[in-house]
């Protein structure tokens, strides 16, 4: 019987034998950065300029374009499209599916009277589209008879092209809304959140006497982690293929014990492949920077150069695709899954974050001079207070089926939120907080007075790396390290933005008040902070985040531990959360409801769709074997009975063998048996709650039972009947 895994490694080993010889196909960054996109470069060469102003502030400052410019933008859009070789055009969009959605349209339409090919694009063509939304979660925002949904031009994300074999296509990045107005995608919140952030820290700059600001955005560059595997194999893992995780597996011989594999010698296939990536990328204008291993076998790490967060969120997107595809060119696969392999570290995706004035001041940025420092110091207050009171809501931005096996697990951030201040800031903060010195060499004993006394000014690099906290103050940014690598960075940053317009706004009433009533910036500053650094030190922990330890002090200081998302989800109509996105219109009560009831279906076809893996792969691939397995060794024991004459009660080795793989292969049956029972139980509950919670509950454990006895079996049988690539063959 010939087994396919067994004619995978013997193709493997002879190409390791000598590898194919790759030419070299150099290429220069500067010249083919942005290649394919129509941004504010390409639009000011082609657009006149009246209509070029108004297109940019559409962009900047969301107003609305009149038909007569959006006829004009997109003819030119359609002209210099077709210049580059596109033929079709689709408004992409971000459903709550997880990944982007598209529809392409050919530009070309017959003309009855010269019986010739027009292209067309129009205006109307540009800023509005009707996809089938019948089959998009909604989550009962719109129902299936009724199902319309729109999509709208977002002049904010430039427009780009994407090619295939035989020519391209140009993408315009759009909003995705439901015929009532409700949002049934990610980019409306993230959009609706920035403008929130915008208005409040325009409001606190201008406290401080900033006249010039016009408008204030997040910044982000998010980290992405991925692990390549040769395609081959991963051909033969229907789990890898349509789960993106191994659901069985015993650990390697080699995991990442030695961390060698840590910013060590980038191998030449991968390297190609990541040149490759990075070539694509900056052809999309996205400016991809780091490249390196990360600590897992298999595992590495990408980083663009940090943007605009609406931008960096869909530049993201694109790189997760871009990964995929070029992977698949290079006969690997990039996994993107939280944790694809049991026992060795999974990947995140870490959201730097900060807040930039559209004069290009990093507001988060301490600066040199006091008064610096005092603007300084209150939006790091308005950042903890936000970590502090709003945990819950951040922590939605991070659920997923996939992430629930990392956050928590000794090896990520925990699933508990707290800050790193790093010390110099640590003991600032605790300083104003209580009203005294600590009487440390970083300054003179007494009273800090903000604004006043010099404040040490704080280099970039004062904060020193704490890579177990999940929100950590890295200099001049914050890195949200929760985020799992195949998500979307759009919720965290829907919620971080939110979260952090809502304490600066408290904190601009309250300063305008004092300062209307007749009292200095200083005084009022100066109290501002004591009470905010105060109330916001419990969330403040420079130690070791995955330590038990911190897990009982973080529940003396009574900071939520949501381990998983089902528990998360659950929260997420409790009122301090959803007045959290009410107060500015980020998401409403309705949209809210929705947004809860599809990730926990999301929770739910995820586990369902592992279960039905297990138990089909169980079934059709690891059982037969372990049985054939079993028979072998019977006849083996019958045999040693037979021919080795053994004392009557003399237990023989080939009888315990017997046994041990007797025992996996019927544990694994009755496991087996007992998921696809409790499987069909769950279709019977309506309620989507109580079915997460059943298939977190009932699902996760049989699926591990499953999991301990094929683990088992694999390595006591016969290695040349195995038919599932194993760790060693698809980590090293
Ligand atoms: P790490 O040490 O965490 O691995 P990297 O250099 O790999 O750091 O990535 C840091 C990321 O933070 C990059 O994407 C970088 O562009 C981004 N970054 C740097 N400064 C800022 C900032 N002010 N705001 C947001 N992101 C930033
Ligand atoms: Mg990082």
């Amino acid at each position: 019987m010939s087994i396919p895994r067994n004619k995978v490694r013997a193709a493997v080993a002879a190409e390791a034998a000598h590898p194919a010889a790759c030419p070299l196909t150099p290429y220069k960054p500067s010249e083919i950065y942005s290649r394919d996109v129509f941004n504010l470069r390409v639009m000011r060469e082609r657009l006149p300029k009246d209509v070029f102003k108004r297109l940019e502030e559409a962009g900047s400052k969301g107003k609305a374009l009149n038909d007569g410019d959006a006829d004009i933008v997109a003819g030119s859009m359609r002209d210099w499209a077709i210049e580059k070789g596109a033929t079709h055009f689709t408004h992409w969009f971000q459903p709550m599916t997880g990944i982007t959605a598209e529809k392409h349209d050919a530009f070309i339409t017959p003309d009855p009277f010269t019986g010739r090919l027009l292209n067309e694009f129009s205006g109307k063509m540009l800023i509005k589209g009707e996809p089938d939304a019948s089959s998009f979660p909604s989550g009962g925002l719109r129902s299936t008879f009724e199902a319309r949904g729109y999509t709208a031009w977002d002049p904010s994300s430039p427009a780009f092209l994407l090619e295939n074999s035989r020519g391209k296509t140009l993408y315009v990045p759009t909003i995705f809304f439901s015929y009532t107005g409700e949002s049934l995608d990610r980019k409306t919140p993230l959009l609706r959140s920035l403008s929130a952030l915008s208005k409040q820290a325009l409001r606190v700059l201008r406290l401080f006497g900033n006249t010039s600001a016009t408008y204030v955005n997040a910044m982000v560059g998010s980290e992405q982690e991925y692990f390549l595997v040769d395609r081959r194999y991963y051909a033969l893992r229907d789990d890898l293929k349509l789960a993106g995780r191994t659901l069985f597996g015993s650990r390697p011989s080699k995991g990442q014990e030695r961390e060698d594999h840590y910013f060590g010698a980038i191998g030449q296939r991968v390297l190609n492949f990541m040149a490759e990536v990075e070539e694509r990328m900056l052809a999309l204008g996205i400016p991809a920077r780091t490249r390196h291993n990360e600590v897992a076998p298999a595992q590495f790490e990408l980083a663009p150069m940090f943007e605009a967060v609406n931008l960096a969120t869909d530049h993201n997107m694109l790189t997760m695709e871009i990964l995929r595809n070029v992977a698949e060119k290079h006969g690997l696969a990039c996994l993107l899954h939280e944790k694809p392999f049991a026992g060795i570290n999974g990947s995140g995706k870490h959201n730097n974050w900060s807040l930039c004035d559209s004069d290009g001041n990093n507001l988060l940025d301490p600066g040199a001079t006091p008064t610096d420092n005092a603007q300084f110091l209150v939006f790091l207050a308005a950042v903890l207070k936000a970590v502090h009171k709003y945990a819950i809501a951040l922590r939605l931005g991070t659920v997923g089926a996939g992430n629930d096996h990392r956050l928590g697990a000794n090896e990520a951030p925990p699933a508990i939120l707290s800050v790193f201040l790093g010390e110099q800031l640590t003991e600032i903060v605790t300083g104003l907080a209580e009203g005294k010195s600590k009487g440390t060499s970083s300054w003179k004993q007494g009273v800090m007075q903000v604004g006043i006394s010099s404040l040490p000014s704080l280099p970039r690099d004062a904060t020193d790396r704490n890579r177990t906290s999940p929100f950590a103050f890295t200099g001049n940014k914050f890195e949200f390290r929760a985020v799992g690598a195949s998500q979307s960075i759009a919720p965290a940053n829907i919620a971080l933005n939110a979260a952090v317009a809502s304490t600066l706004d408290d904190i601009a009433t309250e300063l305008e008040t004092a300062t209307a009533a007749g009292a200095s910036l200083g005084t009022a500053v100066q109290s501002l902070l004591a009470r905010y650094y105060k109330e916001s030190l419990p969330v403040v922990f420079n130690g070791n985040g995955y330590s038990a330890e911190w897990e009982k002090e973080a529940e003396k200081r009574g900071l939520p531990n949501l381990r998983d998302s089902v528990t998360v989800i659950s929260h997420y109509t409790k009122p301090e959360v959803m007045d959290l996105f009410l107060r500015h219109g980020v998401l409403s009560e309705r949209e809210q409801h929705a947004r809860q009831e599809i990730l926990l279906d999301n929770y739910i076809i995820d586990v369902q769709i592992e279960t039905k893996l297990v138990s089909s792969i169980g079934r059709s691939a690891i059982l037969p074997t372990g049985l054939r397995w079993l028979r072998e060794l019977g006849e083996a024991a019958k045999l040693a009975r037979e021919l080795a004459k053994p004392r009557k009660n003399e237990a023989l080795l080939e009888e315990s063998c017997y046994a041990d793989v007797r025992f996996h292969v019927e544990g694994l049956k009755k496991g087996l048996d007992e998921l696809d029972t409790v499987y069909a139980g769950l279709e019977g509950l309506e309620d989507t709650l109580e079915k997460a919670e059943a298939a977190r509950d009932r699902l996760l454990p049989l699926m591990a039972v499953c999991r301990e006895h094929a683990d088992a079996l694999e390595v006591m049988v016969d290695d040349a009947i195995w038919p599932l690539p194993k760790y060693n063959e698809l980590l090293w």
